[in-house]
C-alpha cells in the first residue's frame, strides 16, 4: 500500500522544529530544523517521507516519551500538525488536540497516548525487515503514526474529525490527559464516537470490561496454637472463599456480535500474627472483570454473592465497562467498510471514560495486545498500515445515516 502526500503538505510550507532527542545512550540532543515541507528532510531524526509508515513509528519512538516526560513528542505533534492548514491546533499542558472545522453532520474523535511505560532496556528503535522494535513500537506509537499520517492525508473528510495525541495513559489516573482535557477543555472534547489507537492487532476491539477490586476480610480468634481449640483460625476460614473462586466459571454474554468472558481472581491475601499464635484476621483482595451488560452496582452485587458470608467487603477500585457499541454508524462503516474482524475488548482502556461522557468508542490499532509493556514488544508495518488505511477510507466516506 502506498499513501500520498496532502495537498498542503507538498506545498513549500516553511516551519521549524524544536525536538530534544533523546537517543539510546540516554544522551540528549537538542536539534531544530526547518522544513520546506514535509518530504524535505535529511537528518536521522527528521519525519520520514510520508510513504513510509514503519519510519514514522520508528520516529516516534526515537523520541522518548516516558509517562510525564511526553513534552518532546507532543511538540513534536503539535509543530507538524500545526503546519496543516486544515487542522486547527490547540496545545492543553503535554496534550495536543488537532480538528477540521468543515460543519459536517458528524464528528469522529481519533485518539492515542503519547506515552510509555519505563523503558527496559529497549530504548533504541530498531527496524528489522518489515518490523519495528522498541520502547512504545506496539503500545502505542505505530497507532500514534496511522493516526498522525491520517490527520496529515486527509484534508477533506466526509466527517469532521478531532485527533487527540495525550499525556499519561499508562500511570494512575489522576494524572491522565484525557480526563484533563474532557475537565479543562471540555469543548474540544465534543464527538459522536470515537476511536482508539491502543494495540489490537489491526482488529476492531468493540467497548470494554469492567474491572473492581474488592478486600474481603474475615475475622476469628486469637489463641495459643498449642490450644487452638480456644480460638477461631481467620486464615483457615479463607477456604471456603477460595473455593468457590477457584471453581467459579464466568459468564460469557455476547453483546452486539461479540463475546465478553468475565472472571473473578484472588490477587493478593493479607493475614497472621506470629508463628505461634491463631490468627483473628485474614484478608483476600478479589479481581472482578466484568462485561458491559452489567453496571457497577450489579458487578459489586454479583462479587458479593459469590464470596458469600463474610465480616467486612470494601470496594477499592471500580472502573465501568463500555458497551461495544457497534450500532453507532461510524463504528459501523468502520466496520462493515474495513472488512476487519470484530472481537470483544476484554482488557480496561480509555474507551470506557468516553463512554462515561456518552460517547460510544471502540479499540482499533497496530500491535499485539499481548506484546504491550513487554521489553521486546514490536511492531510491523502492515497492520500499521491496515489501520492507516482503515481510518483514511472511513473519512473519506461518509456513513450511511438512513
Ligand atoms: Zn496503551
Amino acid at each position: 500500500m502506498t499513501t500520498s502526500a496532502s495537498g498542503s503538505a507538498s506545498t513549500s510550507v516553511e516551519w521549524s522544529v524544536n525536538v530534544t532527542v533523546i537517543d539510546h545512550n540516554g544522551t540528549s540532543k537538542p536539534f531544530m530544523r526547518v522544513f520546506r515541507n514535509f518530504r524535505d528532510v535529511c537528518d536521522d531524526y527528521a519525519l520520514p517521507p510520508v510513504t513510509d509508515l514503519l519510519e514514522l513509528a520508528s520516529t516516534l519512538v526515537a523520541v522518548r516519551s516516558e509517562s510525564l516526560d511526553e513534552a518532546r513528542l507532543a511538540d513534536l505533534v503539535e509543530e507538524n500538525l500545526r503546519a496543516q492548514p486544515h487542522l486547527d491546533v490547540h496545545r492543553h499542558r503535554e496534550n495536543v488536540v488537532a480538528r477540521t472545522v468543515l460543519d459536517r453532520p458528524m464528528r469522529l474523535i481519533i485518539a492515542g497516548h503519547l506515552d510509555t511505560v519505563p523503558a527496559n532496556d529497549n530504548l533504541e528503535a530498531r527496524i528489522v525487515g518489515d518490523r519495528l522494535y522498541g520502547l512504545g513500537a506496539c503500545d502505542m506509537k505505530g497507532g500514534l503514526a496511522a493516526m498522525f499520517q491520517t490527520a496529515m492525508d486527509v484534508v477533506e473528510p466526509a466527517v469532521d474529525v478531532t485527533y487527540v495525541f495525550y499525556s499519561a495513559e499508562e500511570i494512575a489516573a489522576k494524572h491522565s490527559g484525557l480526563l484533563q482535557l474532557f475537565e479543562e477543555r471540555a469543548e474540544l472534547m465534543g464527538g459522536d464516537a470515537a476511536l482508539l489507537g491502543e494495540p489490537t492487532s489491526a482488529m476492531i476491539e468493540a467497548g470494554c470490561q469492567g474491572t473492581m477490586r474488592a478486600r474481603v476480610t474475615f475475622l476469628g480468634e486469637r489463641a495459643h496454637t498449642a490450644r487452638p481449640w480456644m480460638g477461631r483460625n481467620a486464615i483457615h476460614r479463607l477456604r471456603e472463599v477460595l473455593a468457590s473462586l477457584d471453581q467459579y466459571e464466568g459468564r460469557r454474554p455476547v453483546i452486539d456480535g461479540c463475546e465478553y468472558r468475565e472472571a473473578i481472581q484472588a490477587v493478593f491475601v493479607e493475614g497472621g500474627v506470629a508463628g505461634n499464635v491463631v490468627p483473628d484476621s485474614a484478608t483476600v483482595t478479589i479481581n472482578h472483570r466484568f462485561a458491559p451488560d452489567r453496571t457497577a452496582e450489579e458487578a459489586e452485587a454479583h462479587l458479593r454473592e459469590v464470596v458469600g458470608e463474610c465480616d467486612d467487603f470494601e470496594v477499592t477500585d471500580m472502573s465501568i465497562a463500555a458497551m461495544p457499541s457497534l450500532t453507532h454508524p461510524l463504528l459501523r462503516t468502520l466496520a462493515d467498510r474495513s472488512g476487519l474482524e470484530v472481537r470483544a475488548k476484554l482488557g480496561w482502556t480509555d474507551v470506557a471514560r468516553f463512554a462515561a461522557y456518552g460517547i460510544p468508542a471502540a479499540n482499533f490499532g497496530s500491535g499485539d495486545p499481548t506484546l504491550a509493556h513487554t521489553r521486546d514488544e514490536f511492531v510491523d508495518r502492515h497492520e500499521i498500515e491496515t489501520v492507516h488505511a482503515a481510518l483514511c477510507d472511513l473519512l473519506r466516506h461518509s456513513p450511511d445515516l438512513g
